[in-house]
């Protein structure tokens, strides 16, 4: 049995789309899952599209998340190069090949005569496809012309007629109508091949079995299958993937601003929530289970969980997915992954076990840090004494005045300032005072926070401001009632 073979093929233009990600990633599990190969191929073939440093993000995101290529531009492997653009003189004697049966053809007609040519197309209300002009140039005109060095291309020569077709794993037989198949340029007039025809070249001579991609080239795949024919070749398994979509209607797409890797692990979100959602959109395991690590995904992969309907991408499971993660963190790893967040809400100077103790339990996404916490680092001092009040709590502006009253001198005396000291002190206060312990602690996190809602408690809330910052926020809560 042949050794399964996929690939992954980004271009490199400057992000690594949710979409490109989950294509990766099934690619990467399905040939893990049969003891395959998963291959890594740049596609930049298309300078205009090239951005700089983008080749470089796409080996740093599958690294990150553990995909491992065991060929690829940076590790080698026997079929290399790797790099489309460092395959260019691969294409070229395969097209020629395909000239010379008359399944290709040199094609000169300039931008400005085809463009003129789609303008009266359209005037007659007609999609414009390549007339196949140069189709039926002679011998010696082509000769002539490229004698004359007039830049060409290369064309597919699609029959007129007839049907191209191809059977896919997921979206079963694709039949088109030639005669509805524009000859496609198989490679352009600065000699780099066309996507169209590289793809078809690379994946058959690195040896790929299984081509699995977005299904925006199901539509086109009819005609690569024309040129397996053509070249004599077998061709690969097709599995192509559905879209994911925003919402019923919408692709999710770069204009939404948040569909990159890079968006989801800036804005807080754990690399393991990521992959183990995206793996989840467009694959289910057959059972209820939801939560995955890479290596558990291999083991559950198949091609028959994969969806034949567009996945939605809904944020709320990946938030709900990645607060599972988060939860699951050991206290030391949860504050490596906080501390920057620590550090721009301006507390990464407080003590960053009681800080993790009281957020891990709350979190959901890293990014929501500063927010919750902006009260340690500034206190807004206009805080209404309406907070004060607390039903359950049993207190009123003037209950907490009296605890206030009471409190201050008790921390100012306290002779260290340790958390189980200061939550003895609070605790034994409030019962040889026979009040409930929330009667005590309420005003005091009022003063301290100058909101209802805090992460952690008032002993907790103490712990980080130390004393000095405590017994003001005391006292100026105490001036207000
Ligand atoms: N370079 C293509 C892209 O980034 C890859 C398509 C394929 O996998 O064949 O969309």
């Amino acid at each position: 049995m042949t050794t399964v073979r996929t690939r992954f093929a980004p271009s490199p233009t400057g992000y690594l789309h949710i979409g490109g990600l989950r294509s990766a990633l099934y690619a990467y599990l399905f040939a893990k899952k049969n003891g395959g190969d998963f291959i890594l191929r740049i596609e930049d073939t298309d300078r205009e599209r090239f951005v700089e440093g983008a080749t470089e993000l796409i080996y740093r995101t599958l690294k990150d998340v553990g995909m491992y290529w065991d060929e690829g531009p940076d590790v080698g492997g026997e079929y290399g190069p790797y790099i489309q653009s460092e395959r260019k003189d691969m294409y070229l004697p395969y097209a020629e090949q395909l000239v010379r049966e008359g399944k290709a053809y040199y094609c000169f007609c300039s931008k400005e005569e085809l463009e003129q040519r789609r303008e009266e197309a359209t005037a007659r209300g007609e999609t414009f496809k390549y007339d196949k002009h140069c189709l039926h140039l002679s011998q010696e005109e082509i000769q002539e012309k490229l004698n004359a060095g007039v830049p060409y291309v290369i064309r597919q020569n699609i029959p007129e007629s007839g049907e191209a077709s191809f059977d896919d794993i997921i979206y079963g037989h694709i039949a088109v109508d030639c005669k509805d198949l524009d000859d496609t340029i198989l490679i352009k007039a600065d000699g780099m091949p066309t996507y169209n025809f590289a793809n078809v070249i690379d994946d058959h001579t690195m040896g790929i079995t299984h081509v699995m991609r977005g299904n925006e080239y199901l539509a086109s795949t009819p005609k690569y299958n024309l040129l397996y024919e053509a070249l004599g070749w077998e061709k690969p398994v097709y599995i192509h993937m559905t879209q994911i979509m925003r919402d019923a209607q919408h692709k999710l797409s770069k204009r939404d601003g948040d569909a990159s890797y890079e968006d989801f692990t800036s804005k807080g979100y754990l690399k393991e929530a990521i992959v183990n959602y995206v793996a989840l959109l467009g694959w289910n395991p057959g059972d209820d289970r939801e939560r995955f690590t890479l290596d558990e995904l291999i083991d559950a992969f198949s091609i028959k969980g994969m969806s034949k309907s567009p996945a939605i991408f809904d944020p709320n499971k990946l938030t709900w997915l990645n607060a599972e993660y988060i939860r699951d963190l050991s206290p030391q790893e949860f504050t490596s992954h906080a501390l920057p967040y620590y550090e721009k809400a301006g507390i990464a100077h407080m003590d960053k076990d009681i800080l993790s103790s009281i957020l891990q339990p709350r979190v959901e996404i890293f990014s929501q840090i500063p927010e919750m916490v902006d009260f340690l680092a500034n206190l807004d001092e206009e805080y209404s004494i309406e907070l004060f009040t607390n039903k359950k709590s049993k207190t009123n502006p003037e209950v907490s005045r009296s605890v206030l009253e009471m409190v201050i001198p008790i921390l100012e005396a306290l002779p260290s300032w340790d958390t189980t000291l200061i939550h003895d002190t609070l605790i034994s206060l409030a019962q040889e005072k026979e009040m409930k312990n929330g009667t005590l602690l309420w005003p005091i996190r009022i003063a301290m926070a100058g909101k209802q809602v805090t992460p952690g408690g008032a002993v907790e809330i103490a712990a980080l401001l130390g004393r000095e910052e405590t017994l003001r926020r005391l006292k100026l809560g105490l001036s207000k009632l």
